[in-house]
């Protein structure tokens, strides 16, 4: 047999040698041996960790305690594993071997190299058994002598209570189990993140790519939302950019490990990676994918100009999603029913989410099931193939972060968290609101126009708007050639800060809200440069302030719904008010005249002149600045004469609203969903006469509820003369057709009348 060398240096490594350097150590060695660019480092074999076992005389009673340990007695567990950690740490090092170790480090950088020492355990008989996780790992370790006292530390971590209680119920012998020490250059990310080499779900020909800035550990364990980036294999090109807002970075820290900082505001909103950087990250991947004959997940860092690629290892998604497992939809079976909010399908595995604290373990392709999602949710909702929840209607939260985000999801299931099982795989459909049981065959894309006989863009005379709530959704929602925003949510905004307004002003941060709605909005007003974009002031019900830091204070209301929320609480907290104004009256400094105010939740003309007043106080020209309100109350829409008179400069209905105030039916309430009807006659009376004084008095008059993405109630405004209509992303191109169909049936049937 081959004698082992207690040092091989990665390049020398091969899977092979699994026994020899463990999992972790024989995978490093096989990317590098295929020209991955893995950072340069040796391992310490598992032949030198049994060589010091025998060496240093404390083998023996090492065993023989761990034989006669009941690893179900846990105070026993605990002390056994004491004794064994203490006995391989307080032991010297063989000499031989110490100089083998300090002369391979000095080859790294003449001995100055920073390293991460990493455990990669083993056993005899199943090289490949896994023991991910259950020894340690030391980062930042500089020197030869921290660098021996990490690798004797990664030994001692064998015999952790955890690990042994591990192998003694997976029947591995302790005596059969040894553990390698990977020593690696620490590569100092200014930006990582993770890849896929292939669709994690379908297994297209799409690498997609997370990153964000500093060590991958932020995107790895979700405590940051990372840009996205797609690119497609068969055209070479990146086909899609989702830039998020990355608020902080994990950076090594020399004395502990790492630490978390906030990301400098230049750098939050930028991306993290040029098109090249994914072109060539792609191309790593395509060599990892190739070699090992199956899609990777890959661990990416980039520091400067260099590339280092730090782990490969399969997708298990897609194995999941394999053919034998699906069904055509005529046979499958629905398991849960709600409505669907965000159309588009997709399988995957089943994620419960009972607390966002759990988020974290949500992974690229999963099926997220939970209760209701809530603003902390949302870097998970980035990363999943379809959104599932028990409560809320189609302008529920969930709906709408999944419909910007192009998420399929279905909502108000009631039952979905109790019928469906963890790991269950799962196909949703987000158009008609069902869950199939497994993974059903995706309908077949619909063929593009072919090259050169593309349909001649529609023009419209009733202006198609979009509805905008999360600013990373901005450039999707420009890209729907929409002619402005109607309805930009900066609650959304605020949410995610997951501090109420109320704590930066008692915490004198203003200025920090301030930047952070002011920055939120010029993206979107960036993205529709030269269009008109209404930004409508808080709306946000006290008990989605009440998880938040500050929330405490949030008075509990019987009925937020009906409480203080909107125009009404901003005429009462003159600081929260004066806050936004200050954002508003930037952005129009900045010469961002396409900036529109539109106050929510108003009921009587008064509330608008007090609001302008204010606006004046904060040194905003009312008489320049185009200022509109929603009709969500009943009273508004009676009253839009008056409001006409008192200067406003537009209305758009906000019909989830206006539907649930006209009819009493609580918006977010499935037992009642039926009966929540827009098109009901008392809403359209409303609407209707509304719309006829705001045309008799020129005044534009818009939509921007759900309402307004939604054909046969466009059809019917169209008719009744709205001059704007505000749908979501997914819909634009539909209500754009409906829109111009309507209007080209209005003009032939009047040219009939005069003909006839
Ligand atoms: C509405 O009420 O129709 C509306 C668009 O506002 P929100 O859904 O934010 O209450
Ligand atoms: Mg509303």
């Amino acid at each position: 047999m081959k004698e082992i060398p207690d040092i091989l240096w990665l390049e020398e490594i091969r899977k092979e040698d699994i026994a020899a350097v463990g999992g972790k150590g024989a995978s490093l060695g096989e990317m590098s041996s295929i020209g991955l660019p893995v950072p340069g480092g040796f391992v310490v074999t598992s032949h030198a960790f049994r060589q010091f076992l025998i060496e240093t005389g404390i083998e023996q009673n090492l065993f023989e305690d761990l034989e006669r340990l009941d690893v179900d007695d846990n105070r026993a567990l605990e002390q056994a594993a004491k004794k064994a950690k203490n006995a391989v740490m307080k032991v010297k090092m063989p000499v031989k071997l110490k100089e083998k170790i300090k002369e391979a480090y000095n080859r790294l950088d003449s001995g100055n190299m920073v390293v991460a020492v990493r455990s990669s355990a083993t056993a005899e008989d199943l090289p490949d058994a896994s023991f991910a996780g259950q020894q340690e790992t030391f980062l930042n370790i500089r020197g030869e002598k921290a660098l021996l006292d990490a690798v004797q530390k990664c030994w001692a971590s064998l015999y952790g209570a955890r690990a042994i209680y591990y192998r003694a119920k997976q029947g591995f012998d302790d005596r059969s189990v040894n553990i390698a020490v990977v020593i690696q250059q620490l590569v100092n990310s200014e930006k990582a993140g993770v890849m896929f080499t292939s669709h994690p779900v379908t297994g297209e020909q799409l690498t997609i790519i997370e990153g964000s800035w500093g060590l991958g550990e932020a995107v790895v364990s979700g405590s940051v939302s990372p840009d996205k980036y797609v690119f497609d294999q068969r055209t070479g090109k990146v086909i899609d950019r989702l830039i998020a807002t990355k608020k902080i970075e994990i950076v090594s820290d020399r004395d502990h490990g790492t630490k978390t900082l906030e990301v400098d505001t230049a750098r939050q909103d930028a991306p993290v990676l040029s098109d090249s950087e994914v072109t060539r990250l792609a191309d790593f991947g395509k060599i990892a994918e190739t070699h090992y004959g199956i899609p990777q997940d890959v661990e990416w860092s980039i520091v400067g100009n260099e590339i280092f690629i730090l782990q490969s290892r399969p997708i298990t998604t897609i194995k999941r999603v394999a053919p034998p497992a699906r069904t055509e939809a005529g046979d499958a079976q629905i398991i849960v029913k709600g409505q669907g909010a965000s159309p588009g399908m997709a399988a995957g595995r089943v994620i419960i989410v009972r607390d966002v604290k759990d988020a974290g373990s949500v992974k690229e392709g999963d099926i997220l099931v939970t209760k209701m999602t809530n603003p902390d949710m949302v870097p998970a909702m980035r990363k999943v193939a379809a959104i599932v929840t028990d409560e809320g209607g189609m302008t529920c939260h969930a709906a709408i972060v999944s419909r910007e985000l192009g998420t399929p999801a279905v909502v108000g299931t009631r039952t979905a968290t109790s019928v469906l099982k963890e790991g269950q795989l799962v196909t949703v459909d987000g158009e008609k609101g069902f869950v199939y049981d497994g993974v059903l065959e995706q309908p077949a894309v619909k063929a593009a126009p072919a090259a050169g006989i593309a349909a001649a863009p529609l023009i419209t005379a009733t202006s198609i708007k979009v509805n905008v709530s999360i600013p990373e959704a901005a450039e999707r929602a420009a890209a729907t050639g929409a002619d402005g925003v109607g309805l930009l949510r900066i609650e959304h905004l605020i949410l995610g800060l997951n501090r109420t307004p109320g704590w930066f002003i008692a915490n004198n941060r203003e200025e920090e809200f301030i930047q952070e709605l002011y920055r939120g909005i010029k993206i979107v007003l960036d993205a529709f440069y030269g269009k008109p974009v209404w930004v409508r002031t808080l709306d946000a019900p006290t008990d989605e302030f009440r998880n938040m830091e500050g929330g405490g204070d949030e008075p509990h209301e019987h009925n937020p719904m009906l409480g203080w929320r909107g125009i009404r609480r901003d005429l009462q907290s003159p600081d929260q008010f004066r806050l936004q104004v200050e954002a508003f009256r930037r952005l129009w400094d900045q010469g961002y005249d396409n900036l529109g105010v539109m106050f929510p939740m108003v009921s009587h003309p008064d509330e608008f002149v007090a609001a302008c007043r204010m606006m004046e106080e904060c040194g905003v020209d009312t008489r320049k600045a185009t200022l509109g309100i929603m009709i969500e109350i009943p009273s508004s829409a009676l009253l839009i004469e008056d409001f006409i008179k008192a200067g406003i400069d537009f209305a758009s209905f906000g019909t989830n609203d206006l539907v649930q105030y006209t009819l009493a039916i609580d918006r977010n309430n499935e037992n009642v969903a039926t009966m929540y009807q827009p098109k009901h006659p008392a809403v359209l009376a409303l609407i209707d006469s509304a719309i006829r004084v705001c045309r008799e008095n020129g005044v534009e008059c818009s939509i921007c509820g759900q309402a307004g993405s939604e054909p046969p109630m466009v059809e019917w405004l169209v008719e009744h003369g709205i001059s704007s209509v505000s749908s979501n992303i997914d819909a634009v191109a539909k209500i754009r057709e409906t829109a111009a169909r309507t209007e080209q049936r209005i003009i032939l049937e009047s040219a009939r009348r005069l003909n006839a």
